[in-house]
């Protein structure tokens, strides 16, 4: 019996993680099928280049992602580097503009340079466009989409009041759109897996599972602010590279502040 249920929360666990890989697949697929719309419409040949390089290269994500489905398992970055979140996002925002289409205007802000933390840049591709999505589902008339990079301390007071999060210096990727915003129930609800308001066929609710996962994985946190009409703010800390910690005093030894 106990054999059994190891197992059957087993297969549970895959069931999910392949879930979330075939989501994940799904949004690179979208931004395929929206840069083959768009070759239909433009026949100029340089873009037509650029545009089929993009895809091919989403496609090659789409295929590496399916082919990591093991390394998810053990719950690990998949092949985490030094990366600059601000480059990433520059070299990313093109596509993403893209992707959200016309009626929604994009922002990225990079405040200050050198925002480097260890993650594997396809996952954080990957989470910036799950946010990116969710933004745009929730703003079905048009609106904006602000992503914005910082750097931010979460002092002792703050790591406090979240029993997971060090004090220290992180990399802030905040991700601001002015859509519907989320009541009080699917905000509480938002990260869990399989937790969606889109119906079925539209959502797997999967998304912001992901987004978190990936986040807490590499010792990071996670905030979503949201109010109804007006919009929602997602802020991802992301632990900073090269920044010496801020010594978290629940790590410290007592007895040596206690000395004489
Ligand atoms: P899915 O997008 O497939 O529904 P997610 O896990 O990404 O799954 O999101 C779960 C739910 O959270 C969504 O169905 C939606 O109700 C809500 N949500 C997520 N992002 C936003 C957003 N930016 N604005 C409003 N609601 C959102």
């Amino acid at each position: 019996i106990e054999e059994e249920l190891r197992q059957s929360q087993k297969m549970e666990a895959v069931g999910q993680l392949t879930g979330g890989i075939a989501h994940d697949f799904n949004n690179l697929l979208t931004v395929i099928s929206g840069n083959l719309e768009m070759l239909e419409s433009s026949l100029h040949d340089e873009a037509q280049k650029e545009l089929l390089r993009e895809a091919q290269d989403a496609a090659d994500d789409g295929a590496k992602l399916t082919s990591q489905l093991l390394s998810f398992g053990r719950r690990q970055p998949l092949d985490p580097k030094s990366v600059d979140v601000g480059s990433l996002l520059s070299s990313f925002s093109e596509l993403l503009r893209r992707t959200l289409g016309e009626a929604i205007e994009l922002r990225t802000r990079i405040r200050g340079s050198g925002h480097t933390a260890l993650v594997d840049s396809s996952q954080l591709q990957s989470a910036l466009l799950n946010l990116a999505l969710n933004a745009r589902d929730a703003m079905p008339t048009g609106g904006s989409l602000t992503l914005e990079i910082s750097r931010a301390q979460l002092d002792r007071d703050y790591a406090n009041m979240y029993p997971q999060v060090r004090p220290g210096d992180y990399i802030l990727v905040a991700v601001t759109d002015t859509g519907t915003g989320m009541s009080e129930e699917v905000k509480a609800r938002a990260f869990e897996p399989f937790f969606t308001t889109k119906g079925v066929g539209s959502g797997t609710g999967l998304g912001l599972s992901m987004v978190y996962g990936f986040v807490k994985q590499l010792g990071g946190h996670i905030q979503l602010y949201s109010e109804i009409d007006k919009g929602t703010t997602i802020r991802i800390y992301l632990p900073a590279v090269g920044a010496a910690p801020m010594r978290d005093p629940r790590d410290a030894a007592r007895p040596d502040a206690q000395r004489g």
